[in-house]
């Protein structure tokens, strides 16, 4: 057992969250667990945020991020919160299996939360253990370190450990904890909670440190409570186009998994589609498809409805007038979300800046996906390889994922007419599509077979797919099988919570 003393100094922490009033929180150390050990260490996350990536893999390391020892600095709490599930209103949840250790400061002063999951039952659990199996431990290490390298705003995953215990679910699974690293985990839900108590004066705290933390240019704002809604509406309205753009499912748009900072949060029964439908659900929770692929902007808007809700007492003390001012804010979201959709989706196509028509042919080529079930991500990335002069072995490729349909041809001509339209040579954009368009998702089938191995002590899959998806818009030859959509053998129908 290594005794050496904790490395203070490894941790930066300065905890402007605890700073708030005690009922924004609950103070509560981590459950320590019987024989915490690293399956993985973000060596360079580490080091962005100025803790020392050795340390952190020594015995002492694998305690902290397991929760058995509370580095000094920290200060360890529950964050209360509640939140629509489902678009029912629950007024406590709050942090029922994890732990906010505190802020760190990491590179150019950059302000972190680390937070573990699965760290033991807190005031907040109801009828929960509090803790993980080692499952979705993995799944969120994949997911969110993948969205981290497609460029989309995420929480990130800075370790993932084994508790050397069991938690029973449907069965005896080992226990894992994920230590998790995000701007913040304030969420719409946050603040709903003491809007529901009528706690004006905590929604006012809240939103000033939002905004000192995540927005401070609305300080600046004639009407800063005004300018943070449509600050986070913006930043909202351009995570959901990005998610679109790669067929992300988030899965549970519910407001306490919505983070105020525009990152993505709470990677549960997520999914990247393969074969693409709008209509396309994976939670086995979401029966109604409440929260299916084409009606995550409608969500988003919904969302953040919740949210202009609660922040109206500090828009103005005339409740007509503040409600218009939120109304206006809010039906800027279609448009924010429509722009940065086009131009997400124009790209794809390598027509950048080509306004309704490249909308149109994207719009046009989703539908022909959507007819012959093509899969979304071989469709754009193959689409990269062909040139602007018709070119029947490479377009032969492409067609094959239209199980060789007309449209498909249809669709290629009526783009490359477009094409002509621009005088870009192929080779410029060829480049520039793959650079938007990723070889590598993290499929639902992998993942599981990676689960699926490390629940027999294996964890080279899990490795493999972290190194091929830190590097998703690059050819990777020795890798290419990564790419291949699941075998009607290994399709995935159904991802689970499973916390
Ligand atoms: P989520 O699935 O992250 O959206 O969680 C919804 C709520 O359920 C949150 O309040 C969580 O803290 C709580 N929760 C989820 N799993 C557990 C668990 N195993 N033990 C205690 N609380 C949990
Ligand atoms: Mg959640």
């Amino acid at each position: 057992m290594n005794t050496s003393p904790p490395h203070s100094q490894s941790f930066r922490f300065d905890n402007s969250y605890a700073r708030l009033p005690p009922r924004f929180y609950v103070r509560q150390n981590p459950v320590p667990v019987r024989k915490p050990e690293l399956i993985r260490l973000n060596r360079r996350l580490a080091r962005q945020l100025g803790i020392d990536p050795d340390m952190l893999e020594s015995p002492i390391g694998a305690e902290i991020l397991a929760g058995n020892r509370v580095p000094l600095g920290a200060e360890p709490l529950a964050m209360a919160y509640a939140g629509h599930q489902f678009g029912g209103f629950v007024p406590e949840l709050g942090d029922g299996r994890a732990i906010l250790l505190g802020e760190v400061s990491g590179e150019g002063g950059m302000r972190r939360d680390i937070h573990l999951k699965g760290a033991g039952r807190t005031p907040f659990s109801r009828g929960g253990d509090g803790r993980s199996w080692i499952g979705p431990v993995l799944r969120e290490y994949i997911v969110s370190e993948a969205m981290a390298a497609l460029g989309i705003p995420t929480t990130r995953a800075l370790a993932a450990l084994t508790t050397g215990e069991a938690v029973m679910r449907e069965h005896s699974l080992p226990g894992g904890v994920l230590a998790r690293v995000a701007s913040s985990h304030i969420r719409i839900g946050t603040f709903q909670d003491f809007a529901a108590r009528e706690d004006v004066e905590a929604v006012r705290l809240l939103a000033e440190h939002v905004i000192a933390r995540h927005y401070p240019e609305a300080a600046q704002a004639e009407n800063p409570f005004l300018a943070l809604l449509e600050a986070v509406i913006e930043r909202q309205a351009a995570l959901i186009a990005k998610w679109m753009a790669v067929g992300f499912i988030h899965g549970v748009m519910n407001t306490d998994n919505m983070s105020i900072a525009g990152e993505t949060i709470d990677y549960g029964p997520c999914a990247y589609m393969d074969s693409y439908h709008p209509d396309m659900v994976f939670s086995s929770i979401d029966r109604g498809g409440r929260y299916a692929y084409a009606n995550q902007p409608q969500i988003g808007q919904w969302n953040l409805s919740c949210l202009a809700y609660c922040l109206l007492p500090l828009i103005g003390p005339d409740e007509q007038t503040a409600l218009d001012a939120v109304r206006e804010k809010l039906d800027c979201f279609p448009d924010y979300y429509h722009a940065a959709r086009e131009a997400g989706f124009a790209a794809k196509i390598g027509l950048p800046g080509h306004g309704d028509d490249a909308a149109g042919l994207a719009d046009d080529l989703l539908a022909c996906m959507a007819d012959a079930g093509a899969d979304f991500t071989l469709t754009f990335r193959r689409l990269c390889d062909l040139p602007a002069r018709p070119d029947d072995e490479a377009d032969a490729g492409f067609i094959a994922l239209f199980e060789g349909t007309v449209e498909a041809a249809d669709w290629l001509r009526k783009w490359r007419q477009s094409l002509a339209r621009q005088n870009r040579g192929d080779e410029v954009r060829q480049a520039a599509m793959r650079a938007v368009n990723p070889a590598y998702i993290p499929r639902n089938h992998r993942i599981e077979q990676a689960i699926d191995a490390a629940l027999i002590g294996d964890y080279q899959l899990f490795e493999t797919m972290n190194l091929v998806l830190s590097r998703p818009f690059d050819d990777q030859p020795e890798h290419a099988d990564w790419q291949t959509p699941p075998l009607p053998e290994e399709i995935v129908h159904q991802t689970f919570c499973g916390t």
